[in-house]
């Protein structure tokens, strides 16, 4: 649930987003008394008290029960309705597609999942979105007027303003696609795009309220590596929404498959620890997911071979890691991604490791390493969490009046 209270105002003539704000206040408290929301929104009780009287015309919110008595008059809570809308959230990840649906509280009620063939076109991609998109709303049984839209996770470099993806390195063959006009054109309704990180990051921050509080960096480690930034509540996307983009900073070392050498994505990605593999003898046949997960159990079987090759992907990104946590210092790292979730402990002990001795001023600043709360759908889930955000939906700001 989001806690990053947007502050109300009393002026009159912006009702629609202060209908935003308290419903988001609403969500995020996943129930709460007026008289709550007037302190956290900053409304004066008329302003609020109209304001739910409108979202609950409208069917979005209702009360339900009271708050725990403390003395006086019990206060009666507010609840968003959880069927009144919903979103679908979509992550391109160069191998599959995953498909998730939203209601609007941010529960998931459904998942869907494709592969992605070799060598894809833009257009069997854009197809392939569409039908996942297709596939959730019919399954859901839902009226089509009732969700809201796509949110839609990618692969950098993008350009956001422009909605176009620029050649991803994963996607051989791909220059400049403007996917989310593309799949608009499929769907018939508004899609918003944002990098698959931070994307993650978003949804990781929904999803764990006071837990997610405050600044932290997350980093998803699947086909590509990145990181989504959330510095005091707030993601953090950067002058072109492309921050944390830590998979393709360029050294000394391996060949990447962004033609440079040196780079994370080269040690870390599932592909690069099962090319290792691979190159020590291991047999690495079926998808890259399925061999890395063979190889992340031979490892939790104590396979020295294995430990090894996950070490070094572990310290690798351990000290990339170590140079981000000190510049922003936040005190926070938490790992997701296929990659990360398959191989657990092993990669979360060794990256706190590392962290804790190249971390600059670690007396001051300890640096928690927490494994995720979302699995490997949190680019999907992030993805539709845009969609329940007034700020980036387009039709859930015209339903609001804004
Ligand atoms: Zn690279």
């Amino acid at each position: 649930m989001p806690q990053e209270f947007w502050q109300g105002t009393n002026l009159p003539k912006v009702g629609g987003f202060n209908r935003a704000v308290v419903l988001d206040a609403i969500r995020a408290n996943g129930g709460v008394s007026r008289v709550e929301l007037a302190r956290t929104t900053g409304l004066t009780a008329q302003t609020m008290s109209n304001i739910v009287r409108a979202l609950m015309d409208d069917g979005l919110v209702i009360e339900d029960g009271h708050a725990p008595s403390t003395g006086g008059k019990r206060r009666v809570m507010l609840r968003v309705v959880p069927d009144a809308y919903s979103s679908v959230g979509l992550h391109l990840d160069p191998e599959r597609i995953t498909g998730v649906l939203l209601d609007l509280d941010g529960r998931v009620r459904l998942r869907s999942q494709r592969r992605v063939p070799p060598g894809a076109s833009p257009e069997a991609v854009v197809g392939a979105l569409a039908r996942t998109f297709h596939h959730l709303v019919q399954r859901s049984g839902i009226d089509g007027g009732r969700v809201l839209g796509a949110g839609l996770a990618v692969p950098g470099p993008l350009d956001r303003t422009h909605r176009r993806l620029f050649g991803p390195p994963n996607l051989p063959g791909w220059t400049e696609v403007a996917l989310a006009d593309l799949l608009e054109d499929r769907t018939g309704l508004p899609v918003v795009m944002d990098n698959d990180a931070t994307a993650a990051a978003i949804g990781e921050r929904w999803a764990g309220g006071a837990d997610r509080a405050g600044s932290f960096v997350y980093v998803y480690v699947g086909t590509g590596v990145g990181i989504g930034v959330v510095l005091g509540d707030q993601v953090y996307r950067g002058t072109s929404s492309n921050a944390g983009e830590v998979g393709h900073v360029p050294g000394a070392g391996k060949e990447c498959t962004c033609g440079k050498r040196g780079c994370l994505e080269a040690y870390c990605s599932m592909r690069a620890v099962v090319a290792e593999w691979a190159a020590a003898g291991g047999a690495a046949d079926g998808s890259v997911s399925a061999a890395y997960q063979r190889i992340c159990r031979e490892a939790a079987d104590g396979d020295d071979g294995a430990v090894k090759i996950l070490r070094v992907a572990a310290n690798r990104l351990g000290q990339t890691l170590a140079k981000v946590v000190s510049v922003l210092d936040v005190d926070r790292v938490v790992l997701g991604g296929p990659a990360l979730r398959h191989a657990g402990e092993l990669i979360r002990a060794r990256v706190g490791k590392v962290l804790t001795a190249q971390v600059w001023a670690p007396h001051v600043r300890p640096v928690r390493v927490q494994a995720a709360l979302i699995g490997e759908d949190a680019g999907a889930v992030g993805a539709a969490c845009l969609v329940l955000d007034h700020a980036y939906s387009p039709r859930l700001a015209t339903l609001l009046g804004g």
